[in-house]
């Protein structure tokens, strides 16, 4: 079997799109655009580079992007007060503090003081907690964009059997939550886990992330089952002094197996930002009070 190949890059343009045209008759009806503001502590490359793709396809999905970029050496109580003056200006509809931040600072500390409200990455604990009870909030961009592409790709998820390998609470817990929330029967694995390949192995979904390169092995899924590899690793490539991106999924081996499966790159990491431009729009209905359908977007 080969299995049929999950296009995110495909899924997350299209996604991208319709937060456009929404993010325009927005605009119409509110006498202003959606805005998200992104702020970056540091001068980490890879967070650099995420910063600067957040802040363009802000853009040109038809929204205001405010970036604040701070010195490695800010104090935490003027990043507070930086996040404090977002939470109370009106034309901000989302904001986001890139992680990780620099040692000096509690991520926690500075999560928490963001707004419920504005928390479009879903990371306060308002919105862990409305994701585990089941009320609308907001669901952290990576586990909801893998979530749209099983559905997608799956339909109805009831009653599967779903195997979230990692239970960070960036992607493995609300993923679990989800999948859970669908119906799945879900099993949540981590370092711990006893037998790992054996719990895989009953997985109808797979969603690996753990953050080790290819670790996920073909003989470790089920025939048919869907996978999908949160994982970004940098492993050297054949030609020397190069490096290449894989995932946690031994993608070439697991492809002869699965039903369905998300490369690395071109999966996964596309749905990322244009969720996080959903949830920043559907902030901005909110704020304004606005309709949004519950299928809009
Ligand atoms: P964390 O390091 O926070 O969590 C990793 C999880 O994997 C932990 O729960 C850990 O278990 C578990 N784990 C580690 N080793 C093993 C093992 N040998 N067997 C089973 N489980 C193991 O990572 P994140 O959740 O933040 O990210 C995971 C991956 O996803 C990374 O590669 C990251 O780069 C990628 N990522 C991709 C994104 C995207 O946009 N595509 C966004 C976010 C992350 P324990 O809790 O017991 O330590």
């Amino acid at each position: 079997m080969t299995a049929a190949v999950i296009d995110g890059k495909a899924f997350a343009a299209t996604l991208r799109a319709r937060v456009g045209d929404l993010a325009r008759a927005f605009e119409e009806k509110a006498g202003r655009k959606a805005g998200l503001a992104v702020v970056l502590v540091g001068e980490d490359p890879a967070s650099q580079v995420y910063v600067r793709s957040k802040g363009k396809s802000t853009l040109e999905a038809g929204m205001a992007s405010f970036e604040h970029k701070l010195p490695a050496d800010t104090a935490e109580a003027d990043l507070l007060a930086l996040v404090e003056r977002l939470n109370a200006d009106p034309a901000v509809d989302g904001i986001l503090v890139q992680l990780p931040l620099p040692a000096h600072m509690d991520e926690q500390k500075i999560i928490a003081t963001i707004a419920p409200d504005k928390d479009v990455d879903g990371f306060h604990v308002i919105n862990a907690g409305r994701l585990a009870v089941g009320q609308p909030g907001y669901v952290p961009c990576t586990p909801l964009g893998c979530l749209m592409l099983l559905k997608d790709k799956l339909g109805d998820l009831s009653g599967l059997d779903a195997v979230v390998i990692g239970r960070s609470n960036i992607v493995g817990k609300p993923m679990a939550q989800l999948l859970l929330a669908e119906s799945c029967t879900v099993t949540i694995a981590h370092s711990r886990t006893k037998n790992l390949p054996d719990v895989v192995r009953r997985a109808d979904i797979v969603v690996a992330a753990v953050g080790r390169p290819q670790m996920v092995k073909g003989d470790w899924i089920k025939p048919g089952a869907t996978v999908i590899d949160v994982g970004i690793n940098r492993i050297p490539a054949a030609e020397e002094g190069k490096t290449r991106l894989v995932g946690d999924v031994d993608y070439a081996e697991a492809a002869q197996v699965a039903g369905a499966i998300t490369p690395v790159p071109g999966g996964v990491g596309p749905m990322t930002i244009a969720v996080l431009l959903r949830n920043a729009l559907v902030a901005a209905y909110r704020h304004e009070g606005l309709e949004l359908a519950p299928d809009a977007i």
